[in-house]
């Protein structure tokens, strides 16, 4: 299948040809007649997938389609929520390049900064909001955004928003919204919340799913390195070492790790920078800009700072930490290997994390290979942790792997922390045409 048999509007196609899309990727294939068909949809599917293209392209066709009809004044007629800034601009990039010839604008917001930009532009008028909760739902509650005109609204990385505890906002947020309208609903993972929430979003819908396990095992070449931790940076310097051409995304658990980490690179004169919630949105935007343009060959970063990291020539990720989430494995490795080109994902693992290793490899339903011999190889970590069945919990995680990942108090106060963080820390607008 082509981009040309799916009927799409001949500006999206001259556009997606320039961009060398030649075929849709498997959820582009499966959701775009579904959208175009203007029907709900519940896309179960990661970043890297294509998603991006797979609810864009038939959002920019029905409004393209629809606006020579309608009056030329711009209204916002589409909505995208999304959990990060990183993710918002990319989000506001795919539109732009695949709109480029449709005439539709488009506007990303997000918090933080002073408001009165984003008014103005708004005010100007828009076709596509994309958004982050925090700022939208202050910009509607001060009544600088309408949504009586909104024809769709797409909810994307839900399950992101979940764990960064926007979920009340969201609620808020569609509970403002028109009833007609066609809704679209991405998550990475289905836990009892998000559904209940796709239910209530959702009208006569239509579920694709992109399996984790598609995605990683068929594009990504994956593998682990068992070390001890303070042997991490000697291991992670003898990697660099011997690849100093390739862009390497290096993933820590923690920004205070993340700033260590770069730390020590420089003592072996390897340049790096770290983007993560603690560092200002112009030093973010810097580091990222000098890493996709190839001048910064190292980044290392946090899973949220790095959720809108779209770098076409990434070729390896590092997971230094190893996620306690495994989905978050899932999401980390989908930054190489993206749409349909190959990559490779190399794991660190301690002793103390063999059991998240096993969680990820009972997610991914595969052993992610171990790699050969290195010079600083941990045998405490390379022995299988001998688990029986009775110590494990009753959804099957260990309770090692309970313990670590907090109780549930910290995990709200994370939450609570990670909200104000995305509320108060945010940044400015951009606006794409
Ligand atoms: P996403 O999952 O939306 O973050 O997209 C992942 C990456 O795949 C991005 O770099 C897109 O530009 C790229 N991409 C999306 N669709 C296609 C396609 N049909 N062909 C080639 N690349 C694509």
């Amino acid at each position: 299948m082509t981009f040309k048999d799916l009927g799409l509007a001949e500006p999206i196609l001259k556009a997606l040809q320039e961009e060398g899309y030649i075929k849709p990727t498997p959820i582009q294939e499966k959701a775009i007649p579904i959208l175009l068909n203007r029907k709900d949809l519940l896309g179960v599917a990661q970043t890297g997938t294509g998603k991006t293209a797979a609810f864009g392209i038939p959002i920019l066709h029905h409004l393209y389609e629809q606006i020579s009809l309608r009056d030329t004044r711009r209204k916002v007629r589409a909505l995208v929520v999304t959990p990060t800034r990183e993710l918002a601009i990319q989000i506001g990039e795919s539109f732009t390049a695949y709109g480029k010839y449709t005439g539709l604008i488009n506007t990303v917001i997000f918090g933080g900064v002073k408001q009165q930009k984003q008014v103005r532009e708004l005010k100007r008028g828009v076709d596509i909001l994309i958004a982050t909760p925090g700022r939208l739902l202050d910009l509607m509650s001060q009544g600088f955004i309408s949504f009586r005109d909104l024809d769709f609204v797409v909810l994307d990385e839900a399950d992101q928003m979940l764990d960064m505890g926007f979920i009340h906002d969201i609620k808020k947020i569609i509970a403002k919204l028109p009833p007609k309208r066609q809704s679209l609903f991405f998550s990475a993972t289905m836990p009892k919340t998000i559904v209940e929430l796709s239910r209530k979003m959702l009208g006569d819908f239509e579920r694709v799913t992109i399996k984790p396990e598609q995605a990683t095992a068929e594009k990504v070449e994956q593998g682990v390195y068992f070390v001890s931790k303070p042997n991490k940076p000697k291991l992670l310097i003898h990697l660099l070492q011997q690849k100093p051409n390739d862009s390497v995304l290096v993933f820590s658990r923690t920004k205070h790790g993340a700033n260590k980490i770069v730390k020590k690179l420089a003592q072996a004169a390897i340049r790096s920078a770290a983007i993560h919630g603690n560092k200002s949105q112009a030093a973010r935007q810097k580091a990222l800009s000098a890493f996709k343009e190839g001048k910064l060959k190292v980044l290392i970063a946090t899973d949220i700072a790095a959720r809108g990291i779209d770098v076409d020539s990434l070729s390896l990720v590092i997971n230094y930490d190893l996620p306690n989430v495994s989905e978050t494995y899932v999401h980390r490795i989908g930054r190489t290997g993206r749409a349909n080109a190959s990559g490779i994902a190399i794991s660190f693992c301690m002793a103390e994390e063999r059991p998240y290793l096993r969680d990820i490899e009972k997610l991914i339903k595969q052993q992610v290979p171990r790699l050969g011999e290195h010079p600083y190889m941990d045998e405490a970590a390379e022995r299988e942790p001998s688990i029986r069945p009775s110590q494990k919990s009753r959804n099957g995680q260990s309770r090692n792997h309970k313990k670590r990942s907090g109780s549930g108090g910290n995990r709200n106060r994370n939450r609570q922390r990670n909200r104000n963080r995305n509320r108060n820390n945010n940044d400015s607008s951009t606006r794409n045409k």
